[in-house]
């Protein structure tokens, strides 16, 4: 039987992100298929057999591919607008135009999105997708597919919304679904699109939106059927002081007494942005294994607060780092999430205990893996896991006089991808997309974005 073909990448720094977190000055990493063969000091051992690719990494950091944990792909077509609002008033602002957008726009707006962040090393997305407009089309489907022809390992968040303006919620009734129509839909993407293999390019989680745009039934329902069909639960929590109140003046209990009453705690279950903490929602997050995705970006545009990771990771929640949609974090990728992590960790109260460079590449790497139930496969260079891999290149005048490569990649601007690997295959080469054009796709989303706001505007 013919050897697996293999890449070896040689003379690079590596920060493996494994338990012990193991790095290398000037290393190697042999990838062998789909998998990660070793990774060790010095040059790669001699005698591979079938070595398709050689490369001189010289200059280049070697990590793994950076995990998204909290995302919206459809907000690609609304991004720079009610740039000055709160949470609240934002979402009352967008709601109208998020309602319009059919099949193109969401196929646009997901490749748009996917394209940035693989361009800035995420190699595992997330689309957290919870607007189903009547008629739109197959959505889940369409995002899916996106996800398939970028080439980027992907969970797709089937979000929904039932609690409508005229039951006490949010969101204008049109943008709601039925609450049946929401559990048949979502049920249906798990047993089109759900893959629980190890190696899995795609898997589904159950995702409705939040505490004040769903009904308890949708949450209670949303929880029977995640666990009767073993697939994860996410949704937002703790974001705001006005969530926090809505939570209390209609259920007589803050937000997460209020997901531990509906099944929403637990080792299958992570969750947006938990800015409002206290030390006892802290300790039944811990207690249960219940996963945060971090926002610091979008937390901030939204001037939500300032999540108390370190307070979380030192009780052992397991944290991952999100964009969030790019409505609410126009940069849409990862990178500055792992810088703005840091340093927003050190404007808080938590200065003393403040997140490190090395903590932060953790969070967005396995930290990541571990929220999506991901950490058996990926989130670390270490043999035997699926190679998705980034070089980042650190010679540039950007980050060549910073001695530390883990430092000038969290701390120093956006570095240079020269390659992103995901289960062994190239989605980034020398800068550039390899399974997408994207001036086409800057014009595409350009012109949805157009018809969108045309759309809202009632032309
Ligand atoms: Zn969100």
């Amino acid at each position: 039987m013919a050897a697996t073909p293999r890449t070896v990448i040689e003379h690079c720094a590596i920060a493996t992100v494994d338990a012990d977190g193991t790095e290398y000055t000037d290393g190697h990493v042999v990838v062998a298929g789909q998998l990660i063969e070793s990774v060790g000091a010095g040059p790669a051992p001699a005698g591979l057999e079938r070595v398709v690719r050689r490369i001189d990494a010289t200059g280049h950091l070697a990590t793994p591919g950076l995990v998204n944990t909290h995302h919206h792909f459809y907000q690609w077509l609304t991004r720079g607008l009610a740039t000055d609002h709160r949470l609240f008033d934002w979402l009352v602002a967008l709601y109208p135009t998020w309602a319009r957008i059919d099949e193109p726009m969401v196929r646009a707006a997901a490749e748009g999105s996917l394209a940035m962040m693989a361009r800035g090393g995420v190699t595992t997305a997330m689309d957290h997708h919870y607007i189903h407009p009547r008629g739109a089309g197959d959505l889940s489907g369409t995002i899916v597919a996106a996800a398939r022809s970028l080439g980027i390992r992907f969970t797709l968040a089937r979000g929904s919304m039932d609690l409508g303006e005229s039951a006490g919620g949010l969101p204008p009734d049109f943008a709601v679904e039925s609450l049946e129509g929401a559990l048949a839909a979502t049920e249906e993407t798990i047993d089109r699109h759900h893959d629980p293999s190890f190696a899995a390019m795609t898997r589904i989680a159950v995702a409705p939106c939040s505490p004040f745009s769903v009904s308890t039934e949708l949450l209670r329902r949303g929880a029977e059927l995640a666990r009767r069909k073993g697939v994860r639960l996410h949704t937002h929590g703790s974001e705001t002081v006005e969530e926090e109140r809505f939570c209390v003046e209609r259920f007589g209990k803050g937000p997460t007494d209020y997901f531990a009453d509906t099944g929403w705690l637990g080792p299958d279950v992570w969750m947006a942005h938990c800015v409002h903490m206290d030390d006892r929602d802290i300790a039944a997050f811990a207690r249960t294994g219940t996963g945060v995705a971090h926002c610091p970006s979008s937390n901030a545009r939204l001037g939500a607060g300032i999540a108390p990771v370190p307070d979380l990771l030192r009780a052992g929640v397991p944290v991952g780092l999100g964009v969030d949609g790019t409505a609410s974090n126009e940069a849409g990728e990862l990178h500055t999430e792992l810088r703005n992590a840091v340093l927003v960790s050190r404007l808080g109260p938590h200065r003393e205990k403040a997140l490190t460079a090395r903590r932060a590449l953790w969070l967005g790497t396995q930290g990541g893996a571990r929220v999506l139930g991901r950490a058996d496969a990926i989130g670390s260079l270490e043999a035997g896991k699926l190679a998705d891999l980034v070089l980042w290149r650190m010679d540039t005048l950007a980050h060549a006089s910073i001695a530390d490569p883990v430092a000038a990649l969290v701390l120093g601007a956006p570095a240079p991808v020269t390659l992103s690997l995901v289960q062994g295959r190239p989605v980034v080469e020398d800068g550039r997309l390899t399974t997408v054009d994207e001036e086409a796709l800057a014009r595409t989303t350009r012109s949805e974005a157009r018809r969108l706001a045309r759309l809202a505007a009632g032309e």
